[in-house]
């Protein structure tokens, strides 16, 4: 059965003599592997539609093992994250968290659209961290376990004045919640996640956030994802 879709290339490993085993997210079949035979030729058919960051309209079927590419070109690809190296950073960091999160063959569309509309916003956004951080935040939420921010997220009762951060929970506790290893945050914080939640990316670039507040939201948020990973392991 021949398949076809768009698909974002999140990672490409050598296989054989000139065969790659990509990663690709696609927008209809969730997160899968592909073979492209000869795709490390400089002849090869597939040209740069199978470079990272690039979205592509992909052709394949399932082989006997592995899903075979058949056709592939290039949709978008991301030139103004490409052309400069910072951006670019952010974005390979982007798409390693979205391939280590997101689980093989669970078709998810805001999934892909969050990474389709995030990484085409990177390429105008002058704040990088603050990207990176709303990137996290929104994908930690389109997976099903954002941070919670609203009440304490381990008994559920209203915060208090004094908060925590608590990976193993999941988010913000209580002053009676919290244990040794969480991190005291001030509410302002919580207040600064929920914001950047809210806003769309065309606007993100309006929010001024003072930069050890990313910079702790950030560790909060590894924190977090360290703890979710080690929890399905
Ligand atoms: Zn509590």
């Amino acid at each position: 059965m021949i398949h076809k879709t768009v698909g974002l290339i999140l990672r490409a490993i050598d296989y054989r003599e000139s065969d790659s085993i990509l990663t690709v997210l696609t927008r209809d079949y969730g997160k899968v592997s592909l073979i492209a035979k000869g795709a490390r030729r400089t002849d090869s058919k597939f040209t740069a539609a199978l470079d990272l960051l690039t979205f592509s309209e992909l052709v394949f079927y399932e082989g006997e093992n592995l899903k075979l590419l058949k056709e592939a070109s290039i949709v978008e690809n991301l030139r103004e994250v490409k052309r400069e190296y910072e951006r670019l950073e952010v974005a390979i960091e982007a798409i390693r968290l979205a391939h280590v999160l997101i689980e093989d063959d669970h078709p998810d569309l805001n999934v892909f659209e969050l990474l389709r509309g995030g990484l085409a916003q990177l390429g105008h956004v002058s704040q990088h961290a603050l990207w990176a951080l709303a990137y996290k935040l929104k994908l930690l939420r389109a997976l099903g376990f954002a941070p919670r921010l609203g009440q304490c997220a381990s008994c559920g009762r209203n915060l208090t004045p004094e908060l925590w951060f608590s990976p193993a929970n999941g988010g913000l506790v209580c002053q009676e919640c919290h244990r040794a290893g969480d991190t005291r945050v001030e509410a302002k914080l919580a207040q600064e996640l929920r914001m950047i939640l809210g806003i769309s990316w065309e606007k993100l670039d309006r929010l001024v956030l003072p930069a050890q507040d990313i910079t702790l939201a950030h560790r909060l948020l590894d924190e977090l994802v360290g703890y979710h990973l080690r929890s399905v392991q």
